[in-house]
């Protein structure tokens, strides 16, 4: 039978549902517990090293499966089913936040000590850039780097940190030349366990709850040269170039996460009575939830175009752009909607909807904010 989405082969079929039989044995089960103890168990995190899905499409050489983008988009699919954001995001943040900021412009040996155990699931790794003056504003951060023999000393403070309290290296953004902007900042890996490292606070959060998102202090901290990321002072055009999976990852767990409410809204409508029918046989419900379907249509098939231009190389980073700011501002309509229509058993925290709600909001802050996409977008339109 021909396939609705010519992008997926019978290999990435079987793919999905060894992803799937994952999803539904060992996440899926533990999402009240996870969200309700603050954190995900890391064995789940481990048994995605074991079964190869932690570096699907890092190189074999470091254990990876070398496999294409696809294969990254139906495993975050499959994650959303899940209903558990939470657990979804720090493998996000993992898989295409931390192991591609040190693919492109590691060493050989950085790889090995570093990406090898982040593929295999034994090491947590995580991206320290935002600071608590320095958000949108990325080239205004203040956290300092002054070189000092064989090493860097590292002063400063980091905000909002997925993976931060658990991390095992974090690659994180300083200044190595305070006066020249964005053109003086470097990237360093860091080990958590260096003296001077702190994570000083585990934030509270709205949604997410089983991802942990920290405030970091580095204090005197001393990195060794070795540890240096890329090149000195190229630090912003390397966090730039890794900002678009890391977007292009958002846009697919933003239309994933709206198809799952979508169907919560589309079950519950034909279930529900109220005045003798099924919500569903009233228009305007019927209407709405046709509406919703048509955003989330519309929200997967951009962000499909803007993964395929990245699949083959192309450069996408005005599609990616517009694929992350519409598909999370779209798929917080839908789930707004998707609440709307289960009425006050949607607000109740004895039902998944307020979950989806509240995790699903925070899809148009990171990874760039909407409007930082439109400044993106305004660029690439001349203005
Ligand atoms: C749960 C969570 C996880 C995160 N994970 C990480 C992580 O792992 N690593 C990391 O480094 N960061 C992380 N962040 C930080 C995130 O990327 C920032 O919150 C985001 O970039 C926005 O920065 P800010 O919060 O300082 O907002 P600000 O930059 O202060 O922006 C505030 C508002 O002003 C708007 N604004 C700012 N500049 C402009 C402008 N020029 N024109 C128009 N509007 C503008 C913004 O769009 C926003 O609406 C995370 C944040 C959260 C909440």
């Amino acid at each position: 039978m021909e396939k609705k989405y010519p992008y997926f082969t019978e290999e990435h079929d079987m793919l999905r549902q060894s992803v799937r039989e994952f999803v539904d044995k060992e996440v899926a089960p533990y999402v009240d517990a996870w969200e309700e103890a603050g954190e995900y168990d890391m064995a789940a995190f481990r048994k995605m090293g074991e079964l190869g899905f932690l570096g699907l499409r890092m190189p074999e050489k470091f254990g990876g499966g070398e496999a294409d983008y696809w294969s990254i988009v139906l495993l975050f699919e499959e994650l959303a089913r899940s209903g558990c954001s939470g657990f979804t995001t720090a493998v996000g943040v993992h898989m295409e936040v931390a192991m591609p900021a040190i693919i492109h412009y590691a060493t050989d040996e950085q790889l090995q000590k570093y990406l090898a155990p982040a593929i295999n699931g034994e090491s947590l790794g995580a991206l320290a850039v935002t600071e608590p003056e320095a958000g949108s504003d990325v080239a205004a951060m203040l956290t300092t780097a002054v070189e000092d023999g064989d090493s860097y000393v590292l002063n400063g403070n980091k905000i909002f940190i997925t993976n931060g309290v658990r991390s095992d290296w974090i690659v994180v953004a300083a200044k190595t030349d305070k006066d020249a902007g964005y053109g003086g900042i470097t990237e360093f890996i860091v080990d958590t366990d260096t003296p001077g490292f702190e994570v000083s606070r585990k934030l509270d959060k709205v949604g997410l709850k089983s991802s942990d998102t920290a405030e970091l202090f580095f204090t005197d901290m001393r990195v060794p040269k070795k540890n240096i990321l890329g090149e000195v002072n190229k630090g912003f055009f390397q966090i730039m170039n890794n900002f678009v999976p890391e977007r292009l990852l958002i846009a697919v767990g933003a239309y994933a996460g709206a198809e799952l409410v979508l169907k919560m809204a589309i079950d519950y409508a034909k279930e529900r009575q109220q005045f003798g029918k099924p919500l569903s046989r009233h228009q305007h419900i019927a209407f709405k939830l046709a509406e919703m379907a048509t955003k989330v249509e519309a929200i997967k098939e951009l962000s499909y175009r803007a993964a395929d231009m990245y699949n083959r190389g192309l450069d996408a980073i005005k599609e990616v752009s517009m694929a992350k700011w519409y598909a999370s501002e779209a798929a917080n309509e839908v789930v707004y909607d998707a609440m709307q229509i289960m009425g006050g058993y949607g607000y109740m925290m004895e039902y998944p909807m307020q979950r989806a709600w509240r995790d699903m909001r925070i899809m148009t802050i990171v990874g760039g904010t909407t409007e930082v996409q439109k400044l993106i977008i305004t660029r690439s339109l001349g203005l």
